[in-house]
Order: C-alpha cells, then sequence, then structure tokens
C-alpha cells in the first residue's frame, strides 16, 4: 500500500514554487544581481570574518543581530540607530516578518501593480488579503488616486516598491506622503533597487521621522552585490521593531551570515563604486532600446522592462537559444533585462537584434 499523498492547505494547494529559471548560461540577465563579483580585497575580509566566526560555532548567534543594525543603522544615516533598523535572511524574510506580525487573517495589505510578484504570495502564505491597485499607463503613480485606493481599501498593510520591480519607476516622495496620510495602518516602502535610482531621486527615509508607520525595507542583494549572502533589512520607528520580535525565530540570524555582512558593510564602498558604471549602462540601454523603434520603461532599478512585443515568449526563447536569459515578467508584451557588464549588454544587444531579425 502507497501512503496518501501530503495534505497541503486548500489555500495553497493550485501555487507554484516562486523562481526565476536558474539556467547555466553564458549571459544571465534575468534576476537583477550586482554582475561584479567582490573584490580580492572584499572576499579576504568576509573569510577572515568568517574564520572568526568560526570559532563560536558551539554557541548561539546573537539573537538581536545589535552589532549588524548598527552598522547598517550608520550605512542609512539620517540619524538613524540600531533600534530602528531590523535585518533577516533578505528582505523577502523582512516583509514576510511584517506581514506575520501585522498581517494575517481577516486583515489585507494594498500593492500597486504591475509591482513585485512575491509580495502577493507571501501575503497569501502569511493568509493576509491581497488587494491588487493599479499603477497608471506609464507605471507611476498619481497621489490622489493611489490615496483613493488605499482610502477605499483601508489595508493593515500598503506595500509600494520604489523604485518598482519589474518597471523601474521611482515613486515620489509627494505620493509617499499622500498614501501615508491616507493609510491606517503600516506603509511599508521597498526600496531594493535604491542605490541605482538616478541623482535627486529622494529615499523614504527622510520621511520616517514625521511618519511613524512607514517602514522602509532595503537588502544586500542588488548594489550590495551580496545575493548570495542572503541579508535584508528594514528601518522604522523603534516599536514596530519590537512587534517583528513578536514572530521572528530564535537565532534566524546566523552568526555567519552576520559576520559576512559587517565585513561587506566595512567595504561598502568598494561594490556601491559599481553603481555608477551600472546607471551609466542602464541608460545607454534604455537610448538604444528606444532607438531601434522599441518601447523602454523609464529606470532607476538595475533592470529595464521593454518591448512591446506580440510574442514575448518568442522573444525571450531565441534570446535564450543566442545564450542570453532575461525574465518574462511584467505586463502582457514587455520583458525584463538586468543590466550586466558592458559585455554582457553587448551579448544582449547582438542577440536582440538577431532575435528580432529572426522573428519577421
Ligand atoms: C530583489 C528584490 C528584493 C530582494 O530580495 P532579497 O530577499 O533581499 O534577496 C526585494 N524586493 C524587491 C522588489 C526585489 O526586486
Amino acid at each position: 500500500m502507497t501512503a496518501p499523498p501530503p495534505s497541503v492547505r486548500d489555500d495553497l494547494k493550485n501555487l507554484h514554487p516562486y523562481g526565476a529559471p536558474q539556467l547555466d548560461v553564458p549571459v544571465r540577465l534575468n534576476t537583477n544581481e550586482n554582475p561584479y563579483p567582490p573584490s580580492p580585497r572584499l572576499r579576504r575580509a568576509v573569510a577572515d570574518a568568517v574564520a572568526q566566526a568560526a570559532a563560536n560555532l558551539n554557541r548561539y548567534p546573537d539573537r538581536d543581530a545589535v552589532e549588524l543594525r548598527k552598522d547598517l543603522a550608520d550605512y542609512l544615516g539620517h540619524g538613524l540607530t540600531g533600534g530602528h533598523v531590523w535585518a533577516a535572511n533578505g528582505s523577502n524574510e523582512v516583509i514576510q516578518q511584517l506581514l506575520q506580525a501585522f498581517g494575517g487573517p481577516c486583515r489585507q495589505a494594498l500593492g500597486f501593480e504591475p509591482s513585485y510578484s512575491m509580495h502577493p504570495l507571501i501575503a497569501r502564505v502569511t493568509c493576509t488579503g491581497w488587494v491588487a491597485a493599479a499603477r497608471e499607463p506609464d507605471f507611476g503613480l498619481d497621489p490622489e488616486r493611489a490615496a483613493g485606493a488605499v482610502r477605499q481599501a483601508a489595508p493593515a498593510l500598503v506595500l509600494l516598491t520604489s523604485p518598482n520591480n519589474p518597471t523601474g519607476t521611482a515613486t515620489p516622495l509627494a505620493v509617499i506622503e499622500a498614501i501615508c496620510d491616507a493609510a491606517p495602518g503600516l506603509v511599508v516602502v521597498d526600496e531594493a533597487y535604491a542605490e541605482f535610482a538616478r541623482e535627486g531621486t529622494p529615499s523614504a527615509l527622510s520621511l520616517l521621522r514625521r511618519y511613524p508607520r512607514l517602514v522602509v525595507t532595503r537588502t544586500m542583494s542588488k548594489a550590495f552585490a551580496m545575493a548570495g549572502a542572503r541579508v535584508g533589512y528594514l528601518a522604522a520607528a523603534p516599536e514596530m521593531i519590537e512587534a517583528l520580535l513578536l514572530v521572528r525565530l530564535p537565532y534566524h540570524l546566523s552568526s555567519v551570515t552576520q559576520a559576512v555582512a559587517r565585513a561587506a558593510l566595512a567595504w561598502a564602498a568598494e561594490p556601491l563604486a559599481t553603481v555608477a558604471a551600472l546607471r551609466a549602462e542602464r541608460d545607454a540601454l534604455v537610448s538604444w532600446l528606444r532607438a531601434r523603434g522599441l518601447a523602454a520603461a523609464d529606470s532607476d532599478a538595475n533592470f529595464v522592462l521593454f518591448g512591446k512585443f506580440g510574442d514575448r515568449h518568442g522573444v525571450w526563447q531565441r534570446l535564450l537559444d543566442r545564450g542570453v536569459l532575461v525574465r518574462e515578467v511584467g505586463p502582457p508584451g514587455w520583458l525584463r533585462v538586468t543590466v550586466g557588464t558592458p559585455e554582457d549588454m553587448a551579448a544582449f544587444r547582438s542577440a536582440l537584434a538577431q532575435a528580432l531579425a529572426a522573428s519577421i
């Protein structure tokens, strides 16, 4: 007799595991990683920090990651202290903890779509209702319409991604203020791509003092070039962080992770020096796409949404056939490409030119 299949929760039965294809191809431009690996100096600093942590691996880590949170607060500036900062295994875990503490059954979270598809998924697994509000046709937000949607739904949380994934759109502070004024609960601004924003794009961090229910999440996965280390964090009022202590698992952030993150922060200038090059490469890519008669959304991130294609899957496949992996995501007809090294982008441009010629 075979055992009956495991009976997963009814509300999860029709879901598929999240994830971009992890294919072994020469040019991987599908998960918005920083293409520049850590320098030899930074690698050595990380290795030394891990060796030190290894001497104490018989002990549990600092449950509250006090030193790391101080370092992250120093990095963020804006007068923040370790008490305003919380860290976890990637900003996805930070967002999950926010939904565990402030969402849950009988509560709702609202997002402006198209946006990051993990947000509704995390809402789902935490049994939080999801309200999808719409972005404008140019993927931006109108302050009055956005505030109206928030007022109407009165959600426990608003999740606002800025710069937005997959469109690259940054949200002006005036819009965030309008949303904060309308929201009865938390306003979470997911700033995973903040470091890539164009000059003069302010961060929601500057609003924290005025809005005690505002939360800004960040990650070391993108500009910091540490996606493999799994470190995300947030800044908020200290009372908010005390609520997160109720839901986090004890010792959730390993001593190895904490040591790696602190070493990377000590050398932050190195990975962040790649940001200027990536921004320039991004702006050149947008111009190149438009010069070819394609649409490209304005981007404040390290990726560009481009289109529109009658058969976007065909274009995606023809790029892959030429060794270039992009992401099939976003509104119908669009594709998203991560900004890589100059060599990556030359390969992308050449593959796309061929893919489009092949489709005529
Ligand atoms: C990549 C990304 C994250 C980062 O996730 P980590 O768990 O920190 O790697 C968060 N939010 C958005 C919108 C992203 O695109």
